[in-house]
């Protein structure tokens, strides 16, 4: 793959990267008189220029709680910030505003995100339409990222002639055109082999260095969690652990509930009585005697 390497470069951007603020966000969707508490109070600090990647079992909230980061989805409770501006509250001109220029999303079912009869080439230049000349010159140019994502010979293809996994790269391709601030994707490695996965990756490290931006990525993959560093579990609409390079951590919440690992769950169910006990730094947990 002939990939413009550009780590020498100094990052002269790299101060753009959006900070996250999450304070007990819910979201409840309500369909036909039944409420689906989708996510029940997450906390969530992510600094601008990180990289976090979205844990969790199917149906835990994920691509729920990255809608409303991306301010497609209102919270039903609580506060969303980006950067300086909170989402909460925000017209919907603003928020189209925030997503042309600053945040890009890739949601789930890549081609949702794409122009369906333009082809690859033309939607990222149709991502990129808006900029000003100076910017232009700063953010990558189509040809150099569809060449990173191994999509230079699809170029000109129309998209519904590609493939779920190309069609996905493309989706990746426009949502980083313009250099923002945030990226917020959706499972977007779900449908790529292992080095379509790894130029995704390669990309995105390549998008945070370059221009600071900040990244929040849904995934099933560990490899994917492994590569961005910090991951985030969620379990039942609420952050259940995080992870800090291999290194797992149980949270602590607002109401001083701490999730248990999935192996010690399995052994004490949801009742069982647990005594705590401290001494000094440590506590130990210990199960009430039957
Ligand atoms: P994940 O991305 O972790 O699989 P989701 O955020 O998609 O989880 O879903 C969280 C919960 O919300 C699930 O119980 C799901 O069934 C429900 N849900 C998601 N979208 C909708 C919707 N449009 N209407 C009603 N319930 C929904
Ligand atoms: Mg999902």
């Amino acid at each position: 793959m002939n990939r413009t390497r550009t780590g020498a470069v100094a990052p002269t951007h790299a101060s753009r990267g959006l900070g996250v603020r999450c304070e007990e966000v819910v979201h409840i969707y309500r369909a036909d008189g039944t409420d689906v508490v989708a996510v029940r109070g997450v906390d969530l600090v992510v600094p601008a220029g990180e990289r976090v990647a979205l844990l969790g079992p199917s149906g835990s909230g994920k691509s729920t709680l990255l809608a409303m980061l991306g301010g497609l989805l209102p919270p039903s409770a609580g506060r969303v910030l980006i950067g300086d501006d909170e989402l909460t509250g925000a017209g919907e001109a603003a928020l189209l505003r925030m997503r042309a220029h600053r945040v890009g999303i890739v949601l789930q079912g890549a081609a949702r995100n794409l122009l369906p009869y333009a082809t690859p080439l033309q939607n990222v230049r149709f991502a990129q339409r808006s900029l000003s000349r100076a910017r232009r010159r700063e953010v990558m140019r189509p040809d150099e990222l569809l060449d990173a994502l191994g999509l230079a010979a699809l170029a000109d293809a129309p998209v519904p002639q590609l493939s779920g996994g190309e069609q996905q790269r493309v989706a990746l391709a426009v949502a980083v055109a313009n250099a923002p601030g945030l990226l917020l994707a959706d499972e977007p490695t779900s449908q790529l082999d292992h080095p379509s996965r790894d130029a995704v990756l390669d990309l995105l490290d390549e998008v945070n260095r370059r221009f600071g931006t900040t990244i929040v990525v849904v995934t099933h993959d560990p490899d994917v969690g492994a590569r961005l560093g910090r991951t985030v579990t969620m379990r039942y609409g609420r952050v259940g652990q995080e992870g800090r390079h291999g290194e797992q951590f149980a949270v602590v919440g607002k109401d001083g509930s701490v999730a248990l690992p999935d192996t010690v769950v399995a052994d004490w169910p949801p009742g069982t009585e647990v005594l705590v006990e401290r001494d000094g730094d440590s506590i130990r947990l210990r199960r009430r005697d039957s």
